[in-house]
């Protein structure tokens, strides 16, 4: 453990007893067990921005989980959650951490359960285009063996090599492709999980049904909170033969909108598409001629059968021109699609900058509106403060606005606070909008105070089921807007 983490853990030492720690091993083995204080610290936070500021200023995010189990099955996870309930011990799902928003951050030690050794593949169906996978399956190598097989998830996130399939589902995510295929919640067709009563969930994977309400899409979105997802069973599609990029340059944002707009609402199914606002465009068209009086950058990428995909190419070309596009040189296409699946935050972060994203969804009506009444508020904060925006999940009704902000180096107690301040005018500006506050990333810990406004009565609605499931509060407490777990004294 180097000086740091010691400085940050001493008196923080809540564990299990051995006793309750033999309990758990008899599950799971003693090897999949761990109570160390650096595994522990390890499972303190996930890839929230927050809780990276704090760790750099010397302080946990909110505490330490007291144990971590790797279980191995499906029993597995049940008897764990027979085992918690009957000790009143608080649990949280953990699939790689990869969260934006605090999802696995332990508010009470809560102990992690990682699902990471749920990793097969259980089923190909190659008939009806389906797969059944355990939840734990590390994403890059879900999509790499469908790959092999001549299929593709359409699910492919830029975190795609440090989440897991369930944290996918847990989260509603979205893949870079989502222009085409759709968000994970118009994949899963099934799935089993284990309910915070200890019980079995098993949604049969259908085509369609007319039951009722959607059970499946009751997990699909619960962050952790209604229990574990151990397997699910997704639609998948055949791996496209022919692919072809388009990168265009637009006068204004504007012009880019009324374009991309036809194009969807054309029935146009571009693989990707990604429209990126002046401050960002300029960082990936610098010393390209094509943008000197049209700098704004748009990327599209056409796939499927050759004919099909150059049709839409084709249509989608003659719709962007009649809004004034231009065709531009291949570079920031080939820039995008070798760096797709790294993340920028990195540097940043190290560098003592206070970076963070956050993604809202705006109908078109209202995203020209949103995306400069945010970006002044956020200037307004902070004559220092970066803002720039992207669109890449682009839908016949509207986007995913995409938003980077990032404050420099300063006092951690300033910074705190801007950021702060940077979120509640932005999240409130999308509800004034009528947008919702996240499109792909979740709630979380962080974003507890919008969700409970976005979700209004339908909050009330969700808290009634988690109370009738988890009584006591056990399963992820504290998070998806819900009520915080007694003892808990987490605040932003
Ligand atoms: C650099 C970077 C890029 C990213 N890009 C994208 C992107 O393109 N698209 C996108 O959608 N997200 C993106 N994310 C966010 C994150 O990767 C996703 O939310 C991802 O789906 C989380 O998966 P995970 O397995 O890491 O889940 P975790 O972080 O471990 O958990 C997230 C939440 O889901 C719950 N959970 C996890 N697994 C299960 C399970 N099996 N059953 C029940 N609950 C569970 C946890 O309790 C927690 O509440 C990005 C993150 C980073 C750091």
């Amino acid at each position: 453990m180097n000086m740091t983490n010691s400085k940050i853990l001493n008196g923080t030492t809540v564990g299990l007893s051995p006793e309750l720690i033999a309990g758990f091993a008899a599950i799971v083995g003693v090897d999949n067990v761990l109570t160390g204080n650096a595994d522990r610290f390890a499972y303190c936070r996930d890839r929230m921005p927050y809780g990276l500021f704090k760790l750099r200023a010397n302080s946990l995010p909110a505490t330490l989980p007291s144990a971590i189990l790797s279980p191995e099955t499906a029993e597995e996870v049940k008897a764990i959650v027979d085992y918690a309930r009957q000790n009143k011990l608080a649990l949280i799902p953990f699939g790689a951490g990869s969260g934006v928003l605090g999802g696995t951050v332990p508010l009470i030690n809560e102990i992690m359960v990682d699902l990471k050794r749920l990793n097969r593949i259980v089923n190909l169906n190659t008939t009806d285009g389906t797969v059944t996978v355990q939840a734990g399956m590390n994403g890059l190598q879900f999509e790499q063996e469908l790959e092999r097989n001549g299929f593709t998830a359409g699910h492919l996130p830029q975190s795609i090599a440090m989440s897991t399939v369930g944290g996918w589902i847990a989260c509603r995510g979205a893949g870079q492709s989502s222009s085409r295929y759709g968000k994970i919640e118009d994949m899963v067709l099934g799935l089993k999980a284990i309910l915070p009563n200890g019980r079995e969930l098993v949604v049969r994977p259908v085509s369609r049904r007319a039951v009722g309400p959607s059970i499946k899409d009751l997990l699909v979105g619960s962050e952790g909170v209604l229990g574990f997802i151990t397997e699910v069973t997704l639609r998948i599609w055949r791996k496209p033969e022919y692919s072809s990029a388009l990168v265009l340059a637009f006068k204004s944002i504007d012009s880019g909108f009324n374009a991309l707009r036809e194009v969807v609402q054309s029935e146009l199914r571009p693989e990707v598409i990604r429209l990126y606002d002046l401050n960002e465009s300029k960082q990936r068209t610098e010393n390209m001629a094509e943008f000197s009086d049209r700098p704004i950058l748009c990327i599209l990428k056409f796939s499927g059968k050759k004919e099909l995909a150059t049709v839409e190419r084709d249509l989608a070309l003659a719709i962007c021109s009649s809004h004034d596009a231009v065709v531009a040189g291949l570079e920031p296409y080939d820039h995008w699609e070798s760096t797709r699946y790294h993340s920028y935050s990195t540097k940043w972060q190290s560098d003592g900058y206070y970076m963070d994203t956050i993604e809202v969804t705006g109908t078109w009506t209202h995203l020209p509106a949103m995306y400069l009444a945010m970006r002044d508020a956020a200037h307004a904060i902070h004559p220092e403060m970066h803002f720039g925006a992207h669109w890449s999940h682009v839908y016949p009704e509207g986007a995913c606005q995409y938003m980077t902000i990032r404050l420099p180096p300063m006092p951690e107690k300033e910074a705190l606070q801007l950021h702060r301040q940077a979120w509640e005018q932005i999240e409130n500006i999308c509800l004034e909008m009528q947008g919702s506050v996240a499109h792909h990333h979740g709630a979380g810990l962080f974003r507890n105070a919008w969700v409970r406004k976005e979700l209004n009565e339908g909050m009330h609605m969700l808290q009634i089921l988690k109370d009738g499931l988890d009584p006591d509060n056990l399963i992820n407490p504290g998070k998806l807007g819900l009520r915080s777990p007694v003892g808990s004294n987490w605040q932003l």
